[in-house]
């Protein structure tokens, strides 16, 4: 059967249609213009895989794309550092989850997979160096008037756009029970960029932090996120959550364990000692060490999924050579 995935010319997205692909499925990746649509053919020639072009997330007719699909992976939504307009989040976030899913449900289609995040999930102040599990009972206090006010951090106006999309597709399924709807909800995602990209300053932004410890900057980025997922496995996750009931209504967390920068950053200058003159002036001590980190409830990705995710060491080393072999590219 045919699948639709939006954002498929992201980071996670792409790796979502290669998952999707090996898993024996037909993909459609929904891009926002036909020379994405041509970049992303490029990546996967398959006969099994095409694209649509939808250029607005809230505006955008699917028509087209939901054509003999059977499920959606809405993976698409804004995720950079740098924030003009909080609306610029909150908007495509919210009202273009709701649009795919009214959508879908008019096409026929019974089963709704949203990438949502663990940053929906911090209800205390200290946030993911607070000494709890968290789990899919949590729920980010901030409201969309804070974050539509212009006050916040770009990355708290981000995590809130995420939050309430998702509330968003849970009050659809409530009101659409025949549309089967699950959320993943990763934490921050590192690993081999596999998307189309035209140079490293456009990198995803969770890989940047990891770029950023090898490309000569001079500081190292804050610890917003100490835990961490593999790419790969994140992917998987929402395509083995496609035929699973076990996931359906549920919100499936994704996180393998703890990853503050100076651990990244060790790890590196162990095992690829030549890129000495890149690194950034390595502290002596781990400047969260002694706080506590959180822990994510990953019962479902782990266990009904069966998807453990990736070490620590291997999902850095990947990314790190992934990246020297995108910037001799580039
Ligand atoms: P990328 O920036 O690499 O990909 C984002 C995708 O969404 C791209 O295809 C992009 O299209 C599309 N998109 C962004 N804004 C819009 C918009 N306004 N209208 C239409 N399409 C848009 O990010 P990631 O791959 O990292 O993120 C993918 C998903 O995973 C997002 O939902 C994100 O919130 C979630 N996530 C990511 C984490 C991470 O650490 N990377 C952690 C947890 C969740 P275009 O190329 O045209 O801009």
């Amino acid at each position: 059967s045919r699948i639709l995935v939006t954002g498929a010319n992201g980071f996670l997205g792409a790796h979502i249609v290669k998952e999707a692909l090996d898993s024996g499925y037909l993909v459609r990746g929904t891009v926002r213009s036909q020379t994405k649509a041509e970049e992303l053919k490029k990546v996967f020639p398959s006969d099994k895989f095409d694209t649509s072009v939808v250029p607005d997330l809230v505006t955008g007719d699917y028509t087209e794309a939901l054509k003999g699909v059977t499920a959606v992976i809405h993976s698409a939504s804004p995720f950079t550092l740098d924030l003009s307009d909080p609306k610029d989040f909150l908007d495509p976030a919210i009202n273009g989850t709701l649009n795919i899913l009214r959508a879908a449900q008019a096409a026929g289609v019974k089963r709704f997979v949203v990438t949502s995040t663990v940053g929906t999930l911090p209800n205390r102040p200290e946030s993911l160096f607070a000494d709890t599990t968290y789990g899919p009972d949590d729920w980010l206090p901030i409201t969309y008037e804070q974050a539509a006010s212009g006050t916040l951090p770009g990355f708290m106006v981000y995590i809130t756009s995420k939050k309430y999309a998702e509330l968003a597709a849970w009050d659809f399924a409530k009101e659409h029970p025949e549309v089967k709807v699950t959320s993943v909800n990763p934490t921050i995602i590192y690993g081999p960029v596999i998307h189309p990209i035209s140079s490293l300053k456009s990198l995803n932004a969770s890989n940047m932090a990891i770029y950023s410890l090898i490309n000569g900057s001079k500081t190292i980025p804050p610890d917003s996120v100490p835990i961490f997922c593999d790419v790969v496995s994140t992917a998987r996750v929402h395509v083995k959550a496609l035929d699973s009931e076990a996931t359906y209504g549920k919100r499936v967390l994704f996180a393998k364990g703890p990853a503050t920068m100076y651990q990244i950053l060790q790890i590196i200058v162990k095992a690829r000692p030549e890129l000495a003159d890149r690194f950034p002036p390595i502290p002596e001590v781990d400047p969260v060490a002694g706080k506590p980190i959180s822990r994510i409830d990953s019962t479902i990705a782990m266990e009904a999924l069966g998807i453990k995710g990736l070490e620590l060491e291997e999902t850095v080393l990947q990314t790190v050579d992934n990246l020297l072999e995108l910037e001799k590219k580039l």
